[in-house]
């Protein structure tokens, strides 16, 4: 941070306020009058209303505001005075406990707090002999609660102005913030603010200039107010965010190779011999990335489709234009074992076209392509490595490893980065740095990302689903099954040779590798990576699996993290050929696996996995013409946030519909980062999922203003908001990705 004094930086707090300006930096990171300013109301207490009890959060600093029910005084056996109240919320009861030295303080403690009145308490809840309870709460006036009192209009007016709540903290009450936010928003009235919103979109779409949107959101007069305070606060959020992510887009030179049509091209030849149409949601896609494949401005393109849904031969044809313009299509997977498949998915898909390893089997023309994994014989790896280096037409497959800096891209036409939504800003931009131009850029993932989300988290790329699934697709049906339930869990084994006997395979997946490890890859479940002794793991798994009367005779592979490349590789064609049916594993198989003869998938100790992850693995089957089994093994408790889970998860297969559910059941402040939550410089009103209109809508806008002002020259305020509100850690959770 510059730490430069710009009107919109606002002024040290230290300057403007007391004791509290420190309270305020430690508790919640603001420092300036802006960062202040910005500090909005967590919700607003209209008048007559109560704190549900029930919805109070135990140990956490929180504001109640509840009716005193009921007050008693005595003395206690050490010997001090003590006050307690009951309060009600209307239907539940909560205790309030004062203790004090002086029979006097506590005393007229009473008097502060009559039976009958109302009252703002501030305070950590917790549970005593099973009671809820309040010990010690600072208290404070509902402001004006006495409406019946007042019979004039004016006076009712007043009294029914809603009241913010701010976040608290011990020491740190919200009518203290409250106080605190007056003092500067009195100073607005002589030094109002700019506006970073430019005026006409301002005006266009009917938001509160900044100055009067401050008051509003602070010292609301009605609902009315503070509602339009906040509209507007999100919108600004929203397009300060979009401003940014429209600049960096901004930034990339339009010096793409443009990638034509070729009349008689691989592409056209390739795609006409497939082995199966294309559906319309392909071919949808399929134009619209040629479209924007003519273009010297990079495409810059996240693709997103559901498993399944038929995303590597639309890249493919992507690739092959590079081809047909004289450069290389380079993919790119995240682990070796997708390589290996996607190579092999890759030369079918090209069928008498393919010269894997740059040799032709018929001598006629056709689409050299190479692979790169680090366990290749080094034969192999040479030839890769060649025909990188030369640039001549090629397609190659490989892992990350293609972007580090000893490889050579020296004709990179189009480069497909496969279910790697972590991608980051800075490995793409790597691939900027070459000498022959920037390639066109095309990220793919099955993890289906809101479209809101996208807008901000991935903002700087362009988006384009792929809806639908190829036809012929089973169903897969998901069941839970409870790990106490005796009977069901030996049914899955029995289910699992059925499955085996009539020729298809079954996945078994497991959390963890070893008894007491830690969980293979970063599994999302509930407790992280702590060590568990009894969590699923592939090696007790297959003992256990070996023991089972059902599944005599069936050979059982194994594939994990640990294994070298090499195994990895034989224990993915032993399965795909049946020579090991019944695999587990852990989930190195979450992404792009490709076995269309898998039908059933059972998933241990399920709620250790995140939805999203779950999603990943269950489309590992039911890819080819049968339908597909998912059992998810789980004991856990109903009502707990990973049952939920799961119950959403066997109630569809809609990938966007459960990222949905995923993001209603976490709090969506997680979804940039841990960090972001409560700190003055995060998302604050925004909420990705209920504001994908807003969002939407400040995209285009600041589309369109970075076009026509790319230096944001006739807005320097809110190029000095946009510096300032990217805080660094922002920045970097960009550039993570
Ligand atoms: P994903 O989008 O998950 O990467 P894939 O590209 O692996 O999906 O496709 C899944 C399966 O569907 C593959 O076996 C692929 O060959 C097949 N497939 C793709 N497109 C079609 C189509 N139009 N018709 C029939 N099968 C298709
Ligand atoms: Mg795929």
């Amino acid at each position: 941070m510059s730490g430069q004094e710009t009107p919109v930086t606002g002024e040290p707090l230290k300057k403007v306020l007391g004791r509290v300006a420190g309270k305020l930096d430690k508790k919640f990171g603001i420092q300036t009058t802006l960062d202040l300013l910005y500090f909005f109301p967590r919700r607003y207490h209209e008048l007559g209303e109560l704190t549900s009890f029930p919805q109070l959060t135990l140990g956490e600093e929180q504001s109640v505001i509840a009716q005193i029910a009921d007050s008693s005084r005595r003395r206690t056996r050490g010997g001090k005075w003590m006050l307690s109240l009951q309060l009600s919320d209307g239907e539940n009861l909560m205790d309030a406990v004062f203790w004090a030295k002086s029979q006097h303080l506590i005393n007229w403690m009473s008097s502060q707090m009559q039976v009958g009145q109302t009252k703002l308490f501030s305070g950590r809840p917790s549970l005593y002999r099973g009671h809820l309870q309040l010990s010690h709460p600072s208290y404070q006036e509902v402001s004006d609660e006495n409406l019946d009192a007042a019979s004039n209009q004016a006076a009712k007016v007043q009294a029914q102005r809603p009241e913010p709540i701010y976040p608290a903290k011990a020491g740190l009450p919200t009518w203290t913030t409250q106080k605190a936010i007056a003092v500067v928003l009195d100073q607005l009235k002589f030094a109002p603010l700019p506006d970073p919103l430019p005026e006409n979109i301002r005006k266009a779409q009917g938001y509160l200039e900044i100055n009067t949107a401050l008051e509003q959101i602070h010292r609301p007069r009605t609902r009315a107010d503070y509602e339009a305070a906040r509209k507007r606060f999100r919108y600004e959020e929203a397009f300060v965010l979009q401003v940014a992510l429209a600049e960096r887009r901004q930034e990339l030179a339009a010096d793409a190779p443009i990638l034509k049509e070729v009349p008689g091209g691989f592409t056209e030849r390739v795609a006409s011999s497939l082995p199966f149409v294309l559906t319309d949601f392909q071919q949808l896609a399929i134009a619209d990335i040629g479209r924007r494949l003519e273009s010297s401005n990079p495409m810059n393109l996240l693709l997103q489709g559901d498993v399944g849904s038929g995303k590597t031969v639309v890249s493919l044809l992507a690739m092959l234009r590079a081809v047909d313009g004289g450069r290389q299509g380079i993919f790119m997977a995240p682990t070796e074992v997708l390589v290996q498949q996607h190579f092999s998915t890759l030369t079918k898909l090209l069928g008498e076209y393919a010269q894997p390893g740059g040799f032709s089997s018929r001598g006629g023309e056709g689409v050299p392509i190479y692979r790169l994994t680090s366990s290749l014989p080094a034969a192999e790896k040479h030839r890769t490595l060649d025909a990188l280096k030369t640039g001549q037409p090629a397609l190659i497959v490989g892992t990350h490893a293609l972007l580090s800096q000893r490889v050579m891209l020296s004709s990179p036409g189009v480069v497909v980065i496969d279910e790697q939504h972590k991608f980051g800003v800075r490995q793409r931009d790597r691939l900027r740095q070459t000498e022959s131009g920037t390639p066109h850029l095309l990220v793919m993932t099955a993890t289906p990302i809101p479209r809101s989300v996208a807008m901000t988290s991935f903002g700087d790329l362009d988006l384009l689903t792929l809806k639908g699934m190829p036809p012929g697709r089973n169903k897969v049906e998901t069941f839970r099954v409870d790990t106490a339930n005796r009977t069901w869990r030996s049914r899955t084994w029995q289910r699992a040779s059925e499955e085996i006997a009539a020729g298809h395979r079954v996945f078994v997946v497991c959390p963890a590798i070893n008894p007491g490890s830690q969980s293979d890859g970063e599994a999302e479940g509930e407790e992280g990576g702590d060590v568990r002794e009894s969590i699923a793991n592939v090696s007790d798994t297959v003992s256990q699996l070996q023991s089972q009367p059902a599944l005599n005779g069936i050979e059982i592979g194994v594939l994990h993290g640990q294994m070298s490349a090499e195994d990895k590789d034989r224990a993915m064609a032993n399965f795909t050929s049946g020579k090991t049916p019944l695999l587990v594993a852990t989930t190195v198989i979450e992404v792009g696996v490709d076995v269309p003869q898998a039908t059933m998938m059972v998933i241990l100790d399920a709620d250790r996995f995140g939805l999203a992850q779950l999603h990943q693995l269950r489309g590992r089957i039911g890819r080819g013409r049968f339908g597909g089994l998912c059992l998810v093994w789980s004991g856990a408790q109903p009502d707990t946030l990973a049952s939920n889970r799961l119950q959403a998860f066997t109630e569809t297969t809609d990938g966007f519909r459960l990222a949905a559910i995923d993001l209603k059941l976490r709090e969506s402040g997680n979804i940039l980062g841990e960090s972001q939550s409560g700190r003055a410089s995060s998302l604050k009103i925004l909420d990705l999922l209920a504001d994908e209109a807003v969002i939407s809508q400040a995209r285009q806008d600041a589309k369109d203003l970075v076009r026509a002002d790319p230096e944001l020259e006739k807005h320097q305020i809110l190029r000095a908001v946009i510096s300032r509100r990217i805080s660094e850690e922002e920045q970097e959770f960009l550039e993570r990705g």
